[in-house]
């Protein structure tokens, strides 16, 4: 059932699950055997989760909660324990002031 290594010729490949994609991987030479195909959903995959976590402006130590965008303390708003930009502030956000 399963197939042999190319590489190796006698050791057999095991499956190995990679993004939900199912793969075959070498114990020996570490190789990965994909069946033609498979790249191709791998690839889609690894761009949608690329696409889903470049959103957000990450790492800024404040974004606004509202559209993403990264914040200097000075020009944050404080709205019920979230911080917005200008444009986004709700009625009634307080700007956030140095400590
Ligand atoms: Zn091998
Ligand atoms: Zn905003």
């Amino acid at each position: 059932m399963a197939h042999p290594c190319p590489r190796c010729e006698h050791e057999s490949l095991r499956p190995l699950r990679v993004s939900d994609v199912e793969v075959e991987t070498c114990p020996r030479c570490h190789g990965l055997w994909l069946e033609q195909g498979k790249l191709d959903a791998l690839l889609e995959r690894h761009l949608q989760a690329k696409l889903a976590g470049a959103r957000p402006a990450a790492g800024a130590p404040l974004a606004c909660s509202d559209c993403g965008v990264a914040l200097q303390l000075a020009s944050a708003f404080v709205y019920e324990g979230d911080v917005y930009c200008a444009r986004c502030r709700p009625p009634g956000a307080v700007q956030r002031t140095r400590p």
